[in-house]
């Protein structure tokens, strides 16, 4: 279906692409994808006392990584202040907006009497209908919009319903500063209506701004796009998502070791769903997403969540893919140097034969390689400490009399090993594990780890023995 919808994702770039706008950014993408139109990219980077090119560079990394691609190239808001300013004064000659001449003090001594009065701080029009001829010369002007004063002003949300201000609430809120900068409110509408916009998805924090942005619309004759504010992600606590709770960038999760679509499958049910599925691949996603399904409560954010569906999402990937993604993360992977600093040809090959048994144990790729530590160790091995106690209680005693047998092995392959342990095992009138165990951790030093006969078999004939040798002598 293509119904030419265009929707937009809309950044501040003052800091990392966090969990927030990569939702925001996600239910976009969806919803053009799933009506065949587009989605842009607006950097809103008016405000240059906060905006950074390392933070654009962060949020085009971040979307880059999730798989979310912009149609055309991002549009910078503050490369477009010309057009707010004529839109401004635009407005001026409709009747719509009015300079306003009102000094900084003389607008804190009114919101000081208004605070006085009990009153909420309100500017109280002034400027409205004063005549431009009392207009002083030594004072640069602001515009401001004059927004109806009565009735309200309904914001016909597709999430919240529709939403009504009263007007005598909305003041007339200023669209161009004094030094002819545009206020965020006129730059929106005006970029937007630019762009063709026809869907605003963004969080509900909006939701007052959209009545504002409603009443520039209206001045202007322009149709207003249709709108849907997501509820925001809040703390397993109930309380707004702080970085205690996870409001990390996007590349903090991936350092972490979480796959791409992964998280886009853990966010995407952050606040819409599709029955009780929980896995929900991206083509899914698309097909199913529909704005009117978007859930109006606030979603929590369950690190424990994503985890599961990251170690889902990680025994089902390609073992050739893991191991390019472990190797390409080990740089920005904490502790990854080590990894690094023994990676060779033959320990690259052995992560691929030990895939299929690490990828059933990890849910993250930093636990995927953290159960891939026994392929980078050397002999002498150093022992954790439960490793070493069954060790000296007992398993030396075990592993010294199956070395010779081991070292007689020829065929090397798993079949023949797990025969040959097993046998040992019914000699010594032992159970299997008690002979597996203590193999673990001689090859290992853990007690965990995947099967040990995938590890002898990884690990290979002359390594293995070594370990063997050295752990029993
Ligand atoms: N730049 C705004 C933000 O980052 C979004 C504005 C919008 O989506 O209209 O919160």
């Amino acid at each position: 279906m293509s119904d030419g919808i265009v929707t937009r994702f809309a950044p501040s770039p003052t800091g990392f692409l966090h969990i927030g706008g990569a939702r925001t950014a996600l239910f976009n993408w969806l919803y053009a994808r799933n009506r065949g139109g587009k989605m842009l990219l607006r950097i809103e980077d008016t405000d240059r006392s906060r905006s950074t090119d390392e933070a654009v560079d962060a949020i085009l990394d971040g979307l880059s990584w999730l798989g979310l691609t912009w149609d055309g190239e991002p549009i910078s808001q503050y490369g477009r202040v010309d057009r707010h300013r004529e839109i401004a004064e635009e407005l001026v000659r409709r009747g719509e907006a009015y300079y306003c001449y009102a000094s900084a003090q003389e607008l804190d001594d009114m919101r000081e009497a208004q605070r006085a009065a009990g009153k909420p701080p309100r500017y109280d029009g002034r400027w409205r209908d004063r005549d431009p001829s009392e207009a002083p010369t030594n004072i640069k002007p602001a515009i401001r919009i004059k927004a109806p004063r009565e009735g309200e002003t309904v914001v016909r949300d597709l999430v919240q319903g529709d939403v009504r201000f009263p007007n005598a609430d909305l003041d007339d809120f200023i669209i161009l500063r004094s030094d002819g900068n545009p206020t965020y409110m006129l730059a929106v509408v005006v970029d937007d209506h630019d762009m063709a916009v026809t869907d605003i998805i963004r969080g509900d924090d909006h939701l007052t701004n959209a009545a504002r942005q409603t009443i520039i619309y209206k001045a202007m004759d322009w149709d207003v796009p249709s709108m849907a504010h997501i509820p925001l992600i809040h703390g397993p606590d109930g309380a707004k998502l702080s970085k205690r709770h996870g409001a990390l960038g996007a590349e903090a999760y991936r350092a972490m070791g979480f796959l791409p679509e992964a998280l886009c499958n853990y966010l995407v049910r952050l606040g819409w769903s599709h029955g009780d599925d929980e896995i929900i691949s991206i083509d899914q996603m698309i097909e199913w997403f529909d704005v009117k399904d978007i859930n109006k409560g606030a979603a929590r954010f369950d690190i424990k969540k994503l985890e599961a569906i990251n170690g889902h999402y990680i025994r089902q990937a390609d073992d050739q893919r893991l191991v390019d993604a472990l190797i390409g993360l080990l740089p920005e992977m904490e502790g990854g140097a080590w990894f690094l600093d023994r990676m060779t040809a033959e320990r690259r090959k052995q992560l691929l034969l030990a895939m299929p048994g690490l990828k059933e144990r990890a849910r993250t790729l930093v636990e995927l390689a953290d159960g891939a530590r026994f392929l980078f160790i050397e002999a002498p091995i150093e022992n954790e400490d439960k490793a070493e106690a069954i060790l000296a209680e007992g398993g030396r005693d075990v592993l010294r009399p199956l070395l010779p047998r081991m070292e007689a092995v020829e065929d090397w392959e798993i079949e023949t090993l797990e025969t040959l342990v097993r046998d040992h095992a019914e000699s010594l009138e032992l159970k299997l594990g008690k002979v597996a165990q203590p193999l673990r951790a001689a090859l290992t030093g853990r007690t965990t780890s995947p099967g040990v006969f995938d590890v002898l078999w990884v690990l290979g004939r002359e390594e293995s023995l070594k370990r063997i040798r050295g752990q029993t002598a």
